[in-house]
């Protein structure tokens, strides 16, 4: 059944073998910088070390290396445009990695678990802010609904192990993320590096516009992701239930106005292009926040300044990035 007002357990971290499933994407890393404050030997591994989407490796690395606490932030994620044309890559991928690490967690004895959402997961048309109990409402985003269905199985399968194992396995839901590490390859990010990489490269080249997709009308809610990395150590510490749990700052923005405010901060003053060819997505993503503002956290990084860090992350790493 699921809880309806959650109470806050104590969890201490201090100590303890903390695997973190993905440690070199966007997630994974903040989670990584995070846990330095909490005194737990963090364990991570690469692919070659490890592929989470073989079972054979997940069980022989898992059972060797004896976690006491994982934070699955592995996965394979993208933008709009990745998630429509790579369908198999988001569905098979995800769904081996969740489920060979959420097994063998169990079996290898972790005794708490966090497995990461999306909110993608919601039905397309939920109400907004979605609550989460709109999980399984109505019909999924088309562009996104491989990425979705991989998740809500993860979802599950936590709640599940909860059910029949008594694992005490929990999950978070994220809204869209941004920060440092994040993705800038054109053809699979998501709006932010995408249209900051955008701006870089028209002011560079004295562009007189720059093209935005869609009709510039959806609206999105942004955390940055050492928040959301900040809220999963939270929840790790302080929650424990059936329920999944929304992560976000509760305020959303029109993709339009998103544009802007990157254009002023990477300081492009061309015209923007609206591409109506390209999918708008679902129209709005905005969650409900209540129930974890209710156990006592909240994000503290503005739009702006997140937006500012991460274009003076990107200026310090572009040499790194294909074709720039
Ligand atoms: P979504 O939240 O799953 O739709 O993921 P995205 O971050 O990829 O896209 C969010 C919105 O931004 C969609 O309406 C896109 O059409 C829009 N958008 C505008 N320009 C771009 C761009 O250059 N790249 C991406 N990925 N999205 C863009």
């Amino acid at each position: 059944m699921a809880e309806k007002k959650p109470h806050r357990v104590n969890f201490d971290l201090a100590g303890k073998r903390v695997f973190v499933a993905g440690h070199r994407g966007m997630v994974g890393a903040a989670v990584v910088r995070r846990l330095a404050a909490e005194g737990c030997e963090i364990l991570t591994v690469d692919r070659k070390g490890c592929d989470l989407t073989r079972q054979a490796e997940v069980e022989r690395w898992m059972a060797d290396a004896r976690p006491d606490v994982a934070f699955v932030c592995a996965a394979t994620v993208g933008g709009i445009l990745a998630n429509d044309t790579r369908p198999v890559d988001f569905l098979y991928d995800n769904l081996m990695i969740e489920a060979n690490v959420i097994k063998t967690a169990h079996d290898v004895g972790v005794k708490k678990l966090l497995f990461l959402g999306s909110s993608c997961i919601y039905p397309q048309l939920a109400a907004q802010p979605m609550t989460e109990d709109a999980l399984l409402t109505g019909a999924l985003e088309p562009t996104n609904q491989w990425y979705a269905i991989a998740k809500i199985a993860g979802l599950k399968l936590c709640e599940a192990y909860r059910r029949q194992k008594g694992a005490d396995f929990i999950s978070a839901m994220p809204t869209n993320l941004y920060g440092p590490g994040d993705n800038f390859d054109l053809a699979a990010s998501h709006v932010i590096p995408a249209l900051m990489r955008k701006a870089h490269e028209a002011t560079l080249a004295h562009r007189p516009s720059m093209q935005v997709w869609g009709t510039g009308k959806p609206r999105r809610e942004f955390l940055h992701v050492d928040d959301l990395a900040d809220a999963l150590v939270f929840l790790m510490k302080h929650y424990s239930g059936d329920q999944t749990v929304n992560v976000g700052t509760g305020e959303d923005i029109a993709i339009a106005d998103l544009a802007a405010m990157i254009c002023d901060i990477v300081d492009y003053g061309g015209e923007l292009v609206f591409d109506p060819s390209k999918p708008d997505g679902t129209p709005r993503k905005l969650l409900d926040v209540s129930r974890l503002s209710g156990l006592g956290w909240r994000a503290r990084t503005g739009l702006e300044e997140g937006l500012s860090s991460t274009y003076r992350w990107f200026l310090e790493h572009q040499t790194e990035f294909r074709g720039l």
